[in-house]
């Protein structure tokens, strides 16, 4: 396959996610060309994409790419899916964009596919993850603050999580680094270890709003939560009057094998969020809340100018729509046990590899050490495209559709990339 690529740059700087220190040294000169007009916040690789189809990606010098990582967790149906691209084109011939002063119709029919096929009662859409963070935030603070008459507003978050690069929200985020140089931060965030239930009940105090986590800690190396332990903090929640927000924009939209991966667990949250796969790569993030919550955000309280355009409508429609009905999730969740059987069987007794843990079509490969950076940067030489989940763990992310051919061959270059590592290591 693809033999540019001679030097890729350093580990994964992800559009929203974590880096390590190396790769801000490594962004500070990676510029390929040496004189881009953009600011340098990402290490980039050295390749251009220029094209893509299904689970294939083609850089501006013509060498083809199997995609597993799906930029990231964003093209979970693909790269240029006909319905959805269908469903794009007619709304470009109707209507763009107007203001949410005005009724439209297209939102109140995105927002009823959501709540129809998951617990939550209401919708507020926006444009990233980021943003649907912080709209849970917010809700959070102002449902104690002005209905539930409490006043709390502080918000429990896990060590090791993400959950956006805003002021608020990489003050949730459970990582020192992408908080570096940014202060003073918003108050009212504490941080508990994952999996300890003492930390996180001695964290709870008579200011705690709510508590706000992932299913599986994404970028911070693919760490699925224990369902005894979410299950629990559910219960906590219940007991204490606590909001339960489940971060989903890397998890939702069928990934883990369920719509929403919290089905996994028997839960239902108060708030959950949305973004990465809702519109197949048309850029946009909901928050979705249960019924109680709704009088908290009056009009006038939130809002976004593009949150919700009939353009990114027509993506999330045609997204749902295609999920639902093709029994996306379903899909997902058996590819996933086959990826994993495979990666299993190919991987499993090598010295590099301590784990392969995940769920669904989200898996890591924990490796014995800071290697993640090189198997990717060989990944790519050999035309396999895989992110990082850290300095240890490398990242599987295809599209939902992906096929057992398309697993055979990727784990089958995986399987090569690792023994060619032990060889030269
Ligand atoms: C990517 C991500 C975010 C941030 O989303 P953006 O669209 O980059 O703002 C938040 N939380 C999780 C779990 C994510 O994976």
């Amino acid at each position: 396959m693809s033999d540019v690529n001679k030097t890729a740059a350093a580990d994964s700087p992800v559009a929203g996610g974590i880096g390590t220190k190396e790769q801000d040294q490594a962004a500070a000169g990676s510029q390929v060309s040496g004189n881009s007009s953009l600011l340098p916040t990402y290490a980039r690789y050295p390749i251009a994409l220029v094209k893509g189809e299904g689970s294939w990606l083609w850089d501006d010098k013509g060498n083809k790419y199997l995609d597993f990582m799906c930029g990231l967790a964003v093209t979970n149906l693909g790269h240029a899916p006909q319905r959805i691209k269908e469903a794009i084109v007619k709304q470009l011939d109707q209507l763009w964009h107007v203001s949410n002063l005005f009724h439209i119709p297209n939102q109140e029919d995105a927002a009823k596919l959501l709540t129809d096929n998951s617990s939550a009662d209401a919708v507020f859409f926006c444009n990233s993850g980021a943003e649907a963070n912080e709209a849970a935030i917010k809700l959070a603070r102002r449902y104690h603050q002005k209905v539930a008459g409490t006043g709390r507003y502080e918000i429990i978050t896990f060590a090791q999580s993400f959950h956006g690069r805003t002021l608020a929200t990489l003050t949730a985020t459970g990582q020192e680094k992408v908080k570096e140089g940014f202060g003073p931060l918003p108050e009212g965030f504490r941080y508990v270890p994952l999996h300890d239930i003492d930390a996180l009940e001695a964290a709870i105090t008579d200011q705690t709003a709510a508590i706000m986590m992932e299913t599986v800690l994404a970028e911070g190396g693919v760490i699925p939560v224990e369902p005894a332990f979410l299950q629990h903090v559910a219960k906590l929640c219940k007991e204490q009057g606590l909001l339960l927000i489940i971060d989903e924009i890397q998890t939702g939209m069928g990934r883990t094998g369920k719509l929403f991966s919290f089905e996994h667990y028997g839960i239902e949250p108060d708030i959950f969020t949305l973004a990465k796969g809702l519109g197949s790569g048309f850029p946009v993030g909901a928050m979705l809340a249960k019924g109680h919550l709704i009088e908290a955000f009056g009009a006038g309280s939130h809002g976004s100018t593009f949150g919700g355009t009939p353009l990114a409508m027509s993506a999330v429609k045609a997204t749902i729509d295609t999920i639902v009905g093709d029994k996306v999730p379903a899909r997902a969740a058996e590819m996933g046990d086959y990826l994993m059987a495979q990666l299993r069987e190919k991987l499993a007794g090598h010295p590099l590899v301590l784990d392969i843990r995940g769920k669904g079509l989200m898996v890591g490969i924990v490796c014995s050490g800071p290697i993640a950076a090189a198997l990717i940067a060989e990944g790519q030489k050999r035309g396999l495209l895989v992110v990082s989940a850290g300095p240890n763990v490398v990242r599987l992310l295809p599209n939902l559709l992906v096929t057992r051919e398309e697993i055979d061959q990727a784990v089958s270059l995986l399987a090569g990339i690792f023994a060619d590592h032990t060889a030269t290591a």
